[in-house]
């Protein structure tokens, strides 16, 4: 059965035990988020009432560096979800060898509904209630589902104000102008792309003939769909939240993602604009989306798309998840029985914070570095941890995803026994 999120995300780190040998006290601590916080953030309307959103900051673990991990803007947030994203934050900043623990935060909100200075007087705001729970060194910031750069910058500017210096390093993903690095904004999707070439390399697939389905058109499944499309591979399916399109032949994704950025969602591209709007199209469902048959689907929406009840639905031979969670820990058994391959997202969507950490390291140093330069160190980083998670699945004769836990995990343990209890 499909269970809550953070003891399903838990169950991963159960599988991967027993190929580890980390004493049990590292692993009685790794159970357990370090620290919780949740707050209430007063925004004033823009029509002059007081709204009270519910916010949450969550550190799971901090042995390997400060926390880190983005910061949620969504109504469905809730302190379950940010836990478990925590949890993942840990697990693939050790899992890339990033000197960070991991965090993560989050909104209840719509931020569709927000006017944009209603939607600035709560990012401040947000900040004001857990500014004393961050920190360069303490726990840094960044963006996540419908946060940007904008809001980084904004969130950058209320803590640089309120502890009257100023601080880049708190918050990544900042603007451009504000010490952003460049390549942060395309990094998740980038990075993805790079692991999805180097391990679709180990099977014998021609891109022309590679099918592939992308269920979600942000700054992550936007980016990699542009970027796999340009390499060559047919992507015939993608979606956001209210559905998707379907084209046999392949779809024109430079084109889309243009139409995207002005705001308009898939449907309205493909029913209103001539670009898309030619016969071999077809409008799907986000759930037909991820039952097609392609050789490839991409999940890079939200968590718990794929669960017990449509995982046997599943036609791809191969899965990259850009979203974070987006299986079950019950579909991945239907879906290893299959046969079917699965990169797990704490490896396939961590470009965004290697870059994350790029931009931390060009903030601190004051020196800044080159788009080139961002994207070879992010290929290089993602490339080396994706091939020795495959030769920990190799070795062991396990899932991908209990290989990315055992090769994280082994870092995690060996931190929290050289830091010792205390005790
Ligand atoms: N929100 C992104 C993630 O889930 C990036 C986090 C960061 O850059 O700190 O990986």
């Amino acid at each position: 059965m499909d269970k809550p999120l953070l003891a399903d995300a838990s169950t991963r780190l159960e599988s991967a035990l027993k190929y580890v040998s980390i004493s049990e006290d590292a692993i009685e601590r790794l159970k357990y988020p370090k620290a919780s916080l949740s707050v209430s953030i007063p925004v004033r309307m823009d029509d002059g009432s007081l709204r009270i959103f519910q916010g949450y900051r969550v550190r799971y673990d901090d042995t390997r560096g400060p926390g880190k991990g983005g910061v949620r803007y969504h109504p469905n947030v809730n302190i379950d979800e940010v836990q478990s994203l925590a949890f993942w934050m840990t697990f693939k900043c050790a899992l890339l060898n990033l000197p960070f623990g991991g965090a993560k935060g989050g909104v209840t909100v719509n931020p569709k509904e927000l006017s944009k200075h209603e939607l600035e007087r709560l990012s401040r705001g947000y900040i004001e209630a857990i500014a004393d729970f961050i920190g360069p060194d303490v726990d840094i910031l960044a963006p996540d589902v419908y946060t940007n750069a904008m809001i980084m910058g904004w969130m950058m500017d209320q803590y640089s104000i309120i502890t009257r210096k100023i601080s880049p390093a708190v918050v990544t993903g900042k603007p451009l102008t504000m010490g952003g690095s460049q390549g942060r904004d395309a990094a998740t999707g980038r990075g993805a792309y790079y692991v999805i070439q180097a391990m679709l390399g180990r099977f014998d697939l021609e891109p022309a003939h590679t099918t592939i389905a992308v269920q979600g058109f942000g700054n992550a499944g936007g980016v990699v769909a542009e970027l796999l499309s340009k390499a060559g591979y047919k992507v015939v399916a993608v979606s956001d939240s209210g559905g998707g399109i379907y084209s046999e032949k392949g779809l024109d994704i430079p084109s889309i993602r243009r139409y995207k950025q002005e705001q308009r969602g898939i449907k309205a591209i493909y029913c209103q604009d001539t670009v898309c709007n030619i016969e071999e199209h077809q409008l799907i469902t986000n759930e037909e989306l991820l039952s097609l048959d392609v050789d490839v689907l991409i999940p890079a929406a939200l968590e718990n798309q794929i669960t017990q009840t449509n995982a046997a639905d599943v036609k791809a031979k191969y899965i990259f998840e850009v979203a974070n969670g987006p299986i079950t820990s019950a579909a991945d058994q239907i879906l290893e029985q299959k046969g079917i391959y699965v990169f797990p997202d704490i490896l396939v969507n961590a470009g965004g914070v290697t870059v994350s950490y790029f931009e931390w390291v060009q903030n601190r140093n004051g020196l800044y570095w080159t788009l080139k330069e961002v994207h070879e160190r992010l290929k290089e980083n993602m490339v080396t941890e994706a091939e020795k998670v495959w030769s920990v699945a190799q070795e062991f004769g396990v899932s991908l995803r209990t290989a990315a836990y055992v090769h994280a995990l082994n870092r995690l343990g060996e931190a929290l026994d050289a830091k010792g209890t205390r005790d």
